[in-house]
């Protein structure tokens, strides 16, 4: 059961049939709207459930915000073909509640379409996608309501004023009245589209396109945001402006967002998927992804003792595969050797024969780059 740091107990009720039957399975992942008013207002979990004599329930229930280490999204086992290219083969990963998930790969490795399925505009061919233990199939009207989604190319309509445009999208997601226009205050400031409100569409710049995308997506206020490319042919400015927004919006919500450049996905999270050719090929933070693609084992060497001669002798121990000079320190070289072969030892031993002051033993790991391209080598579409 994941931890709940703050319970309250609804008073009891008589639960319709579904929730009574959530509430026995003692249920954590089921978000379901409130049973009564208070003091449930906003959606809760049931964490537990207890019967009294009188068969009503007693339930224990948790705000989501509460809830520790649960997992939002879940994507498992998720496969898309579009005729004979396989644009996803099993991809499954999840994100918790609140974080940002970095999700990186090359053109044509399958991010959009792995969004596309999360976000219900595509249904997979096998798998599953849960938001907060939903299937996302089962109920997709559900699910887009949690969800706001930044697709690459905004659906923006050019002949419509900003204001209107938002309006639209924001009544068309069921607001009205006084939360319609406190929603739009929030996302006009949040995203920064104020001064472009009477503007049409069509006469904004690429910049402004993307902060309109972003406020359509965030006008229900969603607690998941999917986002295709947010940065993609922005200035620096204003991709530094959308970073600062992510990382603000993830405060409060799950965030998946999309890039094909590492620098993008890094600056903003450390928690990075990479997909390629349709699979995941590497799932963590950016050291493990460092380590994942070693290949062999790499350290910096320095000695005193100048000249060819250590060279040829490290080239001479067992296991060295290659020796190359640091063209920019003297005395320094690069050694390489399979993964297999711990060269700390016999290069601390070869310093001691010859009686050289070994200055650096330092072991290399690629460069979150180098992982990068390692990672996805060869299986660029
Ligand atoms: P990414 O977002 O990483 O660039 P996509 O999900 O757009 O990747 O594409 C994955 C693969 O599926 C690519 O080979 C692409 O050409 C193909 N693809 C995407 N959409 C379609 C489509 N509607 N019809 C046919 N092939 C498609």
């Amino acid at each position: 059961m994941p931890p709940c740091n703050n319970f309250s107990t609804l008073p009891p009720v008589s639960p319709r049939r579904r929730e009574l039957r959530l509430a026995r399975a003692g249920s954590l992942r089921y978000h379901f709207r409130p049973l009564v008013a208070p003091p449930a207002r906003s959606p809760v979990f049931v964490v537990s459930g207890t019967q009294d004599r009188f068969g009503e329930f007693r339930l224990d229930v948790c705000p989501p915000e509460f809830l520790e280490g649960v997992g939002m999204i879940e994507v498992q086992g998720v496969s898309k073909s579009y005729g004979i290219t396989k644009a996803l083969d099993q991809v499954s990963f999840s994100v918790d509640r609140n974080r940002v998930l970095g999700f990186l790969g090359p053109n044509g490795a399958g991010k959009s379409t792995a969004m596309k399925i999360i976000t219900t505009y595509l249904s997979p061919d096998e798998g599953t996608v849960k938001i907060e233990g939903q299937d996302v199939t089962a109920d997709p009207l559900a699910a887009r309501r949690r969800i706001g989604y930044l697709p690459e190319a905004a659906p923006l309509y050019d002949d419509m004023r900003v204001r209107d445009y938002l309006e639209f999208v924001a009544q068309a997601r069921g607001l009205t009245g006084d939360d319609l226009s406190r929603r739009l205050d929030w996302v006009h400031d949040r995203t920064h589209v104020r001064s472009v409100l009477y503007k049409k569409v069509n006469e904004l710049s690429k910049g402004y396109r993307q902060r309109v995308g972003l406020a359509q997506a965030l006008v229900h206020n969603p607690d998941v945001l999917i986002l295709d490319e947010p940065t993609s042919g922005l200035d620096p400015r204003q991709i530094i402006g959308i970073r600062n927004l992510i990382r603000e919006l993830a405060e409060t919500k799950t965030v998946i967002f999309s890039s094909h450049i590492l620098a993008e996905i890094s600056a903003v999270t450390d928690r990075i998927v990479i997909i390629n050719g349709g699979k995941i090929v590497a799932d963590g933070h950016a050291e493990d992804l460092r380590g994942s693609a070693m290949r062999e084992n790499r350290y910096r060497v320095q000695f005193s003792q100048d000249g060819a001669a250590a060279a040829d002798a490290l080239r001479a121990i067992a296991g060295v595969s290659s020796v190359v000079a640091d063209p920019e320190i003297a005395n320094t070289w690069l050694v390489r050797s399979p993964l297999a072969t711990d060269l700390r030892r016999p290069v601390n031993e070869l310093a001691r024969s010859h009686g050289w002051d070994l200055l650096e033993l330092a072991p290399q790991r690629p460069t979150l780059e180098e992982a990068f391209i390692e990672l996805t080598a060869g299986r660029a579409h």
